[in-house]
C-alpha cells in the first residue's frame, strides 16, 4: 500500500453525517479526529453530532419508515444484492480503511469484507422469505391468520472491532424486513459505516432508509433516540455494562432489543483430540483481530496430560508472527485500539504471573509509536486470575488444565459469560455432551471460527439477548400480528 493509495481512499470518504438522504455538518459545527491506532497519527476529521442531530436522523427514518415497509420484498432484497455486488468491486477500499482505523492486519480486513458483505446477500435473500400461516381456529368457528410486519425504525449501535461486519449484521437484516435505520458507529471507527452509506446510497436506497449519526457523546446522542416513542426496536453490540444501561433506557420505551455483549470464550482440549486441529484452531480462535474479537478464546482448558505440549506448540507458532502496521506484508499481529486496551493486558497479564503464573512468551507492550502489545502465551494460571474472569481483548493466551470431562465443563462454565465454547475431541459422545453441557450460545466443535452470515450468533447468560444471521437474523426485525376472521361458512 502507498500512502497515495491512502490518501485517495480516505479523501473519498464522507466526513459528514448522512441524514434523510444527505450528507450534512453537525448541527454545532463540531468535528473529531479519527485515529490510525498503529501511529497515533489522524487520519481525517469527521462530523460530531448531538442530541438534536440523533432526533433529526430519527425523523429521516420516521419519515421514510412507510413507504419502505411497504417497499416490494423483492426490491428491498435487490437493493441488498445492489449493495454486495458493488461490495466486491471496492473490496480493496473497504479492507484498507478498516485497517487505517482500526489496525487489523490488511488480510484479515479482506476477510472481513468477504464475511461482512454475505450479510448483505444473505439477508437480500431472507427478504422474500417472511413468512406467515393461515388456518381454522381449534373450534372451527374461527379463520386464524398470522403475519409478520417491520418492528419500526431501529437504533443500531455498533462496535469498533469489525467495523464493517458489525454494521452489515445489523443494517441488512432490518432493511429486509422493511425496518428504517439509525446506525450510531462506534466512535474509534467510524469511517467504514459512513464508506458503507456511501455504498448504499449509489445502489439507490430511498433517502431516510438508512441514516448514520457519527458521534464523540455516544450516551448524549442515543439516550434521546431511545427514549422517544417513534422508535420501536434497539440492536446493540459491544460491552455487557453498556448494554446493561442501554437495556435500562430500552425499558422504559418498552423497545424490542437485541444485545450482543461480552464474551468470556473456553476454548477445551480434550487427552483425545487432534492436536495439530486443535494449535490450528488456537491461533484463530486466539489472535484473529489481534485477539479482540467477543468470541476470542479467552481461557484455554487444556487436559493436563497435554498442557505442556500444547504450550509449546502455540508458543513456538506465536513466536513466528509478526507485529507491524496492518497495511505492511506478512503482519499477523496489528496494534491495539488505544492505550486504554494495552494497559488492560498489561494488567491482566501482570496480575495472573504475581498469582504463579509463567510468561511462555511476550507479555509486554511494545516501545515506540502505536498501540501495540507482543503476542504472549502464559501458563499455570491459578484460578482467581483476572485474566479467568475478564475479557482479554487482546494477543494473550492462557492456559490452565484440567483432570477430566466434569472438571473441564465445570470450569467453561465457570463465568457469568455465554458466548461461545471451542472444544477439540475426537470422541463423539463426548461431542455430543458437550453440545449440551457447556453453557453457550454458540460452540466451535474442532473448529477455531464460528462465525458465518447464514448462522445464529449470539450468546446466552450475560453475553446477551437474541440472534444475528441465519433465519433468526431477521426475526429480530419483525414483529408478529395475529388476526382472527369467522368461519367463511358460517
Ligand atoms: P467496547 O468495549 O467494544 O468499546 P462499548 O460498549 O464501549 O464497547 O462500545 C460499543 C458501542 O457502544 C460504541 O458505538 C460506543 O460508542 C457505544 N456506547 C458506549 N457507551 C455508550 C452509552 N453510554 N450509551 C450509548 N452508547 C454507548
Amino acid at each position: 500500500m502507498t500512502v497515495e493509495q491512502e490518501t485517495r481512499l480516505l479523501r473519498s470518504v464522507p466526513n459528514r453525517l448522512f441524514i434523510g438522504g444527505e450528507w450534512v455538518h453537525a448541527s454545532s459545527g463540531r468535528t473529531f479526529d479519527v485515529v490510525d491506532p498503529s501511529t497515533g497519527a489522524s487520519l481525517t476529521t469527521i462530523a460530531d453530532a448531538s442530541a438534536s442531530d440523533g432526533l433529526l436522523a430519527l425523523d429521516a427514518a420516521v419519515a421514510a419508515r412507510d413507504a419502505w415497509a411497504a417497499t416490494a420484498p423483492r426490491a428491498r432484497g435487490e437493493i441488498l444484492r445492489g449493495a454486495f455486488d458493488l461490495l466486491q468491486e471496492r473490496a480493496e477500499d473497504f479492507a484498507l480503511l478498516m485497517t487505517l482505523e482500526m489496525g487489523k492486519p490488511l488480510a484479515e480486513a479482506r476477510g472481513e469484507v468477504a464475511y461482512g458483505g454475505e450479510f448483505l446477500r444473505w439477508f437480500g435473500e431472507e427478504a422474500v422469505r417472511i413468512g406467515g400461516h393461515y388456518g381454522p381456529s381449534p373450534e372451527g368457528t374461527g379463520r386464524m391468520i398470522v403475519t409478520r410486519l417491520p418492528v419500526g425504525p431501529s437504533l443500531l449501535i455498533t462496535p469498533w472491532n469489525f467495523p464493517l461486519a458489525m454494521a452489515t449484521r445489523k443494517i441488512a437484516p432490518a432493511l429486509a424486513a422493511g425496518c428504517t435505520v439509525v446506525v450510531k458507529p462506534a466512535e474509534l471507527t467510524p469511517l467504514t459505516t459512513l464508506y458503507l452509506a456511501r455504498l448504499f446510497e449509489e445502489v439507490g436506497l430511498p433517502a431516510g432508509v438508512l441514516n448514520v449519526v457519527t458521534t464523540s457523546s455516544a450516551a448524549e446522542v442515543s439516550a434521546p433516540i431511545i427514549a422517544d416513542r417513534r422508535l420501536r426496536k434497539l440492536s446493540f453490540t459491544g460491552s455487557t455494562a453498556v448494554g446493561i444501561r442501554l437495556l435500562e433506557q430500552a425499558s422504559a420505551n418498552v423497545l424490542r432489543t437485541s444485545m450482543e455483549l461480552g464474551g468470556n470464550a473456553p476454548f477445551l482440549v480434550f487427552e483425545d483430540a487432534d492436536l495439530d486441529l486443535a494449535v490450528e484452531g488456537a491461533m484463530v480462535a486466539k489472535f484473529r483481530n489481534i485477539g479482540q474479537a467477543c468470541t476470542a478464546a479467552n481461557r484455554f482448558i487444556v487436559h493436563e496430560s497435554l498442557a505442556e505440549e500444547f504450550a509449546a506448540r502455540v508458543t513456538a507458532r506465536v513466536q513466528e508472527l509478526r507485529v507491524g502496521r496492518g497495511t505492511e506484508d506478512g503482519v499477523g499481529i496489528g496494534p491495539l485500539i488505544n492505550e486504554a486496551a494495552v494497559a488492560k493486558a498489561v494488567r491482566l497479564v501482570d496480575d495472573a504471573v504475581s498469582r504463579g503464573a509463567t510468561v511462555l512468551t511476550g507479555g509486554s507492550p511494545i516501545a515506540g509509536s502505536g498501540t501495540f502489545f507482543e503476542p504472549t502465551v502464559v501458563i499455570g494460571v491459578r484460578p482467581g486470575s483476572d485474566i479467568l474472569r475478564e475479557e482479554i481483548f487482546g494477543p494473550v493466551l492462557s492456559i490452565v488444565t484440567f483432570t477430566d470431562e466434569a472438571d473441564a465443563v465445570a470450569k467453561a462454565n465457570d463465568t457469568e459469560y455465554g458466548l461461545v465454547s471451542y472444544a477439540y475431541t475426537r470422541d463423539l459422545a463426548r461431542g455430543q455432551r458437550l453440545i449440551e453441557s457447556l453453557q453457550t450460545g454458540m460452540l466451535g466443535l474442532n473448529v477455531g471460527v464460528v462465525s458465518n452470515a447464514a448462522a445464529p450468533f449470539g450468546g446466552v447468560k450475560q453475553s446477551g439477548i437474541g440472534r444475528e444471521g441465519g433465519a433468526e437474523g431477521i426475526e429480530e426485525y419483525l414483529e408478529t400480528k395475529y388476526v382472527l376472521t369467522p368461519n367463511p361458512f358460517g
